[in-house]
This record gives C-alpha cells, sequence and structure tokens, in this order.
C-alpha cells in the first residue's frame, strides 16, 4: 500500500508471446477478468499489452478489460 500512497496504482499486465503478431489466449483473457473483478480500484478497467515477435507496433496485443468482465482490444493510431 507504500506504493499506492505514493501515486503508483496498478494499470494491468504484460507479457510476451512467440508468436508474431501476438493473439490473447483464452487463459489470458479469463486471468485479466478475474483479476480487474476482483481488485479494488477507481480505474474503469485493467490494460493487458502482450509482445510478440515483430518490430513494435505490429508485434503489439493491447486489451482493456472492465470489471464486468467485458474486454475490447485497442488500436494503435498515428496521430
Ligand atoms: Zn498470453
Amino acid at each position: 500500500m507504500l506504493t499506492f500512497r505514493r501515486g503508483l496504482h496498478y494499470v494491468g499486465d504484460w507479457h510476451t508471446h512467440p508468436q508474431a503478431v501476438p493473439e490473447a489466449s483464452g487463459t489470458d483473457i479469463a486471468s485479466m477478468s478475474s483479476m480487474v473483478a476482483a481488485s479494488h480500484h477507481e480505474l474503469s478497467g485493467f490494460l493487458m499489452i502482450i509482445i510478440g515477435t515483430l518490430p513494435l507496433p505490429q508485434g503489439l496485443w493491447i486489451s482493456l478489460h472492465r470489471p464486468d468482465g467485458e474486454w475490447e482490444r485497442l488500436r494503435i493510431v498515428a496521430i
């Protein structure tokens, strides 16, 4: 809780996959859904980032997982 008082908040998780273009597994989705539902926080959801073997951004997966179990994949848009 010391980190929370310092303004540091858990916002999600990241890991790597041995895929060129990573896709979240069913285990990944279930894990994030249970983690965000069981957590006490003021965020609207947690982020999951998966890094594949292609250079970024091609080898990147980002999704937002909400406490109600809904999730969506986020896309990177260059501006
Ligand atoms: Zn995974």
